[in-house]
């Protein structure tokens, strides 16, 4: 069984297609012998992602900061949870033992997630697949973004290799598949 870490957005107000994608991407994650790990959240795409896990009698783990749980911000139906003393250590824990990440679209929360992640793989202190989900072309901005730290010599080419965007869940299953080849001398390069 993987272990996968899903960062995703807290907001409900948000368009029906990405609760649509994240509702598609729990079912499969389950039926692909995935174990997911999330920011713990009962609320927006944290909120659909967890009800549709729960609801394929799926495994999966909150992982939450003692201040959140205390405003009950937590998933009820998720029974595993790991509390922490800050956001810092909440990171950390989300991505240990990770199998690999997904990013679904958010707001700063997820992006500071992502980029942290994105930033230890630089370094070859994480060395997993980096999926990010671009439903309704939602990060094509931070696409273009990553390309031009590139182009301009902010960042290397082989840095391109550290992540993958799709469209579509069932491509988050098959980048997730694969042999996956990210070096732990990656600071070499950084
Ligand atoms: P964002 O993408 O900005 O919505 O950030 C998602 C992250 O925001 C989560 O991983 C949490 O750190 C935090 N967060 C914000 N609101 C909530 C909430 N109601 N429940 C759980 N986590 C939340």
């Amino acid at each position: 069984m993987k272990r996968i870490t899903v960062y995703c957005a807290s907001s409900a107000h948000i368009n029906q297609v990405y609760f649509d994608a994240a509702e598609k991407l729990g079912a499969l994650l389950v039926k692909n012998d995935c174990e997911v790990v999330f920011g713990g959240g009962s609320v927006g795409l944290m909120g659909k992602l967890a009800d549709a896990i729960l609801a394929h009698n799926g495994k999966i783990t909150g992982i939450m900061p003692h201040f959140m749980n205390e405003v009950e911000w937590g998933h009820k139906g998720v029974a595993e949870f790991i509390y922490t003393d800050t956001m810092a250590q909440r990171k950390e824990k989300l991505i240990e033992n990770s199998d690999g990440i997904i990013a679904l679209p958010g707001g700063c929360g997820t992006l500071e997630e992502l980029l942290e992640v994105i930033t230890f793989k630089r370094l070859g202190l994480f060395y997993k697949p980096i999926v990010i989900l671009n439903t309704n072309n939602f990060y094509d901005p931070l696409k273009l973004m990553l390309e031009r730290c590139v182009e301009e010599n902010f960042m290397q080419t082989q840095h391109l290799d550290m992540w993958h965007f799709v469209d579509e869940p069932e491509q988050v299953i098959e980048i997730l598949a694969k042999e996956h080849v990210w070096m732990g001398g990656a600071i070499k390069f950084s």
